[in-house]
């Protein structure tokens, strides 16, 4: 991925970019590729599956925002993981949302400090993989959607709920298909609503372990896009889970959802403002190389000039991007600005990809080049982590 440098990153953390830009290129990208191809989505989780080492080697490589926070001035370590974002993102849109969200419930834990949960799941040499589940099937944007008049509704009644008995949380009901690494995660940052009738509003976040009694899982999710990121439903029937595990309890909770959808679309943002260089790139060596009327395509002025506004749009977002990480100084930015980016990002990855297919004539119908893939994995990104649409609302309501 060739990018000018710009300002921001000293040089150990530029550093740190060059061993993710080599794990990038020479294990996300040929992995992501080989899971995509599986026909049968258990396949990408089976024994033996190289999402299992992937992960590994990811965690081994300690370059998630926990494990960078106070090497780096909070600004540098922003923009340093908006590049690492992007970088990921750039290999394999699906994969770089797997490595990320495994990672992601180690936030609330370290918020709580509680000696249990950060034994067991922050510990250097801990191999837990995390998701956070707020989808229901019944409740797929009411459940993000923290402005909107139904979310303070009793009568609209959430799929999973928590009830204190004694110094248990007993949990009952189910988490939608959608909660990314639901099939391979051993715990979850589990957003459900605790008894009441406070609707949505009345929530909690509570760290759930994925091998209590009680807990079953949904078939593997065959989808369209990201089919390297495993996706399926929990259910949970009569769990019991220490009251110390509820670290967001209601009077926190819709303060914690915005700041919660703040990262994660920040992350998104960046995600696929590096997805959308990626097809911009394969389209321009592809220019170079195909002829017809006899010159390499990229001199036709037609196709030059189509190449020059994707090359724009992809700068567009990698400064919308890294703006909106810089914003946020290493912490959720307003969310206003995340979801601005996100919104903006994956559209910009959508409408590039395509356009690069274009490019690629019938040869990017086929699968013997990379752009259909990348097409497929931007398109998820318009759903993913809330629908761009419903995204706007809430980032209106900001204004
Ligand atoms: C690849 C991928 C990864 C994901 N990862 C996770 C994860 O890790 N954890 C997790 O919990 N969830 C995850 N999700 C779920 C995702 O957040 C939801 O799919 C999303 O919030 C939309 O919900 P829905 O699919 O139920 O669509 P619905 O909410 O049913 O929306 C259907 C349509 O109605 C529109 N709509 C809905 N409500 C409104 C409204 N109030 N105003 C205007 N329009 C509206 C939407 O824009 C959309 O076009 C993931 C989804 C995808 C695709």
């Amino acid at each position: 991925m060739t990018q000018v440098n710009e300002a921001g990153l000293g040089a150990d953390a530029l550093e740190v970019l060059k061993v993710v830009e080599r794990f990038a290129r020479d294990e996300v990208r040929p992995v992501g590729m080989q899971l995509d191809a599986l026909a049968d989505p258990d396949e990408v989780i089976a024994a033996g599956s190289p999402l299992w080492t992937l992960h590994d080697k990811y965690r081994a490589l300690g370059v998630d925002s926990l494990s960078l926070a106070g090497s780096f001035e909070p600004a540098e370590q922003a923009m340093l993981s908006a590049r690492i974002t992007e970088t990921l993102g750039w290999a394999d849109g699906g994969l770089a949302v797997s490595l990320a969200v495994a990672g992601f419930p180690k936030f609330f834990i370290a918020l709580t400090g509680d000696p249990k949960l950060t034994e067991r799941y922050l510990s250097a040499d801990s191999s837990e993989i995390g998701c956070w589940a707020i989808t229901e099937p019944d409740h797929g944007s009411d459940s993000l959607a923290f402005s909107e008049p139904h979310w303070t509704r009793p009568e609209v009644r959430p799929n999973c709920i928590a009830r204190l008995d004694g110094d248990e949380w007993v949990i009952n009901g189910s988490k939608a298909a959608w909660v990314s690494n639901a099939p391979v995660a051993t715990y979850a940052a589990l957003f459900c609503t605790i008894d009441g009738d406070e609707g949505f509003a009345g929530g909690g976040v509570c760290i759930t372990p994925l091998d209590l009694p009680g807990v079953s899982r949904g078939k593997n999710l065959n989808k369209l896009g990201q089919r390297a990121l495993p996706q399926g439903e929990l259910h949970f029937d009569d769990v019991r889970v220490p009251a110390a595990n509820m670290v967001i309890g209601k009077p926190m909770y819709s303060m914690t959802v915005e700041m919660t959808l703040a990262l994660a679309n920040a992350f998104m943002g960046s995600t696929f403002a590096g997805l959308a260089r990626a097809a911009y790139e394969a389209a321009l060596e592809y220019a170079k190389d195909r002829v017809q009327g006899g010159v390499p395509i990229i001199q036709h002025q037609n196709v030059r000039s189509r190449l020059f506004k994707m090359f724009a749009k992809v700068e567009a977002a990698a400064s919308l991007s890294r703006r909106t990480m810089l914003i946020g100084n290493a912490g959720p930015p307003p969310i206003h600005y995340s979801i601005a980016s996100k919104t903006y990002c994956t559209t910009t990855a959508f409408e590039v990809a395509s356009e690069a297919l274009q490019i690629f004539g019938g040869n990017g119908l086929t699968k013997e080049y990379p752009i259909e893939k990348i097409m497929r994995d931007a398109r998820a990104a318009m759903i993913e982590d809330g629908c761009n649409e419903m995204l706007s609302l809430v980032g209106g309501s900001k204004l």
